[in-house]
C-alpha cells in the first residue's frame, strides 16, 4: 500500500516544493502532508485509508460538501469545450447573470479561471480606468500567487515569503503601498500625500488570510469615502468571503458597495472559475469597447461553469446560510471541548461558513497581532486534531471552512471519540 510518505517523496522529485500548496502552511505545521484520494460530503480519505472530517474544503470551494451529487451530475452533463469565435458559452452568460443578480454592486462580470487572475485583472482594469499607477493593499491580505508582484521591498509581509518572491527587481513593484489592515488614519494620510496617483485599494473585506480578522467599525466605510473623494476604485477581494460570509458576501453584510469585486472558490464549486465585476461604466473599459485587454483560453469553459452554476443554485435554496452558520457555531463549541481535553484553550471568531482560531486571549484586528499569536500552539493543536480525524486548515494564518454537509450528526460523531 502506498503511504503518504511515499507520495510526498515522489512529489518532491518532480514538483518544486513537493506539495500543491501554500508553502507557508506546510512549512509551518510540518509533518507529512496527507494525500487525499477520496472526498465525499464532509469527509476526506487519505491514501492510507484514514478518514478525516474536513474543515479545509479544498481551501474553500467545497461549500456544499465534497462531490455533491448534483454538482457531479451537472459536470457530467456539460459539453467538453466547444468554444467558438471567443464568444461566451451559454453557461458563461447564465453564470455572469446569476452573479450580477446576487451581488448588487455588480452590473457586468468577466469570468476567468482563478482568484489570482480575478484580482490581477481587477487591478489592471482599475489602472486602465483611472489612468493612475499606485495601489494600496494591506499587510496580511492575500490576493493570489501574483500577490508577490504587489509586495513592496521591505514591507515585511511574511505570509508569502520575502520581497524577492516577486522574482522581479524592486522597481517593478514600487507602485504598491502596503499599509496596516484596520488603520484608516494611515490610509487617509497616504491619500493626502499621493491621492491623485492612487488607482485603487484592494482589500479582503474580512481577512480570511490572517486567520480571520474583521474590519473595525469605520475601516471599510473610511476606505469607501476616501476612494470616492479621490476618484480611486475600491476593490473588494471576496474570493474567500464571496457567498460564504453570507449570501451576498461582506458587501451584503456591511452594505458597503465596492467599485469592483473579485470572486473565485465557491463560484467554481471545485472547478477552476474566477470572476471580477462591477459597474458597467468601469467594466466597459475592457476591450474592444475600452483599452484593457482581457482574455483566457479556458475562461468560462462549460464544465467549470456548470459546477459553479449548480453550486450557486444549491446555496440559493432557503435555509442554506442558517444551516451553514449553525454548523460553524457547533464546530467551534465542539473543538473547544476537544481542545480542553488536551489542555489547550483558544479564542475563536466566525462569519457564515468561515472561522478563525487564535491562541491568544483576544481576537486580533491587525496582522502583527496574528503574527504574534502562538504558532507553536496552533501547530500542536493541528496535529492533535489530525490524529483524532479532524482536518483543519494547516496554517495559523488561514481561516477554516465549513460546508453545508457539516450537520450536527456528523459533528457529534466526530466529537464522540
Ligand atoms: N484572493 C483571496 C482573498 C484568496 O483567499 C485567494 C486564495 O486563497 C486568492 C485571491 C487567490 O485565488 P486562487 O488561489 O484561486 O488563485
Amino acid at each position: 500500500m502506498m503511504t503518504n510518505q511515499d507520495i510526498f517523496q515522489r512529489a518532491q522529485q518532480t514538483i518544486p516544493g513537493g506539495v500543491n500548496s501554500p508553502v507557508r502552511a506546510f512549512k509551518s505545521v510540518g509533518g507529512t502532508p496527507r494525500f487525499i484520494t477520496r472526498a465525499e460530503g464532509a469527509h476526506i480519505w487519505d491514501i492510507e485509508g484514514k478518514q478525516y472530517i474536513d474543515y479545509l474544503g479544498s481551501w474553500g470551494p467545497a461549500i456544499v460538501g465534497h462531490a455533491h451529487p448534483e454538482v457531479v451530475k451537472a459536470v457530467q452533463d456539460a459539453t467538453l469545450n466547444g468554444l467558438s469565435f471567443g464568444a461566451p458559452t451559454e453557461g458563461e452568460v447564465v453564470l455572469a447573470e446569476k452573479i450580477a443578480e446576487l451581488l448588487p454592486s455588480i452590473e457586468q462580470v468577466r469570468l476567468v479561471s482563478s482568484g489570482t487572475e480575478a484580482t490581477m485583472s481587477a487591478i489592471r482594469l482599475a489602472r486602465g480606468f483611472t489612468g493612475r499607477k499606485k495601489i494600496i493593499k494591506f499587510e496580511g491580505c492575500y490576493h493570489g500567487h501574483s500577490d508577490s508582484l504587489l509586495v513592496k521591498a521591505g514591507s515585511g509581509l511574511l505570509t508569502f515569503g520575502n520581497p524577492s518572491s516577486a522574482g522581479v527587481p524592486a522597481e517593478f513593484v514600487s507602485h504598491t503601498i502596503v499599509l496596516d489592515y484596520n488603520d484608516i488614519d494611515k490610509v487617509k494620510k497616504t491619500f493626502e500625500e499621493v491621492g491623485h496617483d492612487i488607482a485603487c485599494i484592494i482589500v479582503e473585506p474580512i481577512a480570511g488570510n490572517m486567520n480571520l480578522v474583521k474590519p473595525v467599525v469605520g475601516f471599510l466605510e473610511g476606505l469607501r469615502e476616501l476612494c470616492t473623494a479621490y476618484g480611486a476604485l475600491l476593490i473588494f477581494d471576496e474570493v474567500m468571503t464571496g457567498f460564504r460570509a453570507g449570501p451576498k458576501g461582506v458587501q451584503g453584510l456591511t452594505g458597503i458597495k465596492p467599485d469592483l469585486t473579485t470572486l473565485a472558490k465557491v463560484i467554481g464549486g471545485g472547478m477552476p472559475v474566477g470572476a471580477f465585476g462591477g459597474r458597467k461604466e468601469i467594466m466597459q473599459h475592457i476591450a474592444p469597447m475600452g483599452a484593457v485587454y482581457q482574455a483566457g483560453t479556458l475562461s468560462g469553459n462549460p464544465i467549470s461553469v456548470a459546477a459553479g452554476l449548480k453550486t450557486l443554485e444549491i446555496l440559493s435554496r432557503p435555509g442554506f446560510y442558517e444551516k451553514l452558520t449553525s454548523a460553524t457555531e457547533a464546530l467551534i463549541t465542539g473543538l473547544k471541548e476537544k481542545a480542553a481535553k488536551h489542555h489547550i484553550a483558544f479564542s475563536a471568531d466566525s462569519v457564515g461558513g468561515m472561522f478563525g482560531i487564535y491562541f491568544r486571549s483576544s481576537i486580533p484586528t491587525r496582522f502583527a497581532e496574528v503574527h504574534e499569536s502562538n504558532i507553536t500552539a496552533f501547530n500542536t493543536f493541528f496535529h492533535a486534531m489530525l490524529d483524532e480525524g479532524v482536518h483543519l486548515a494547516p496554517s495559523a494564518f488561514e481561516a477554516g471552512f465549513v460546508s453545508a454537509c457539516h450537520d450536527n450528526e456528523v459533528l457529534n460523531k466526530t466529537f464522540e471519540a
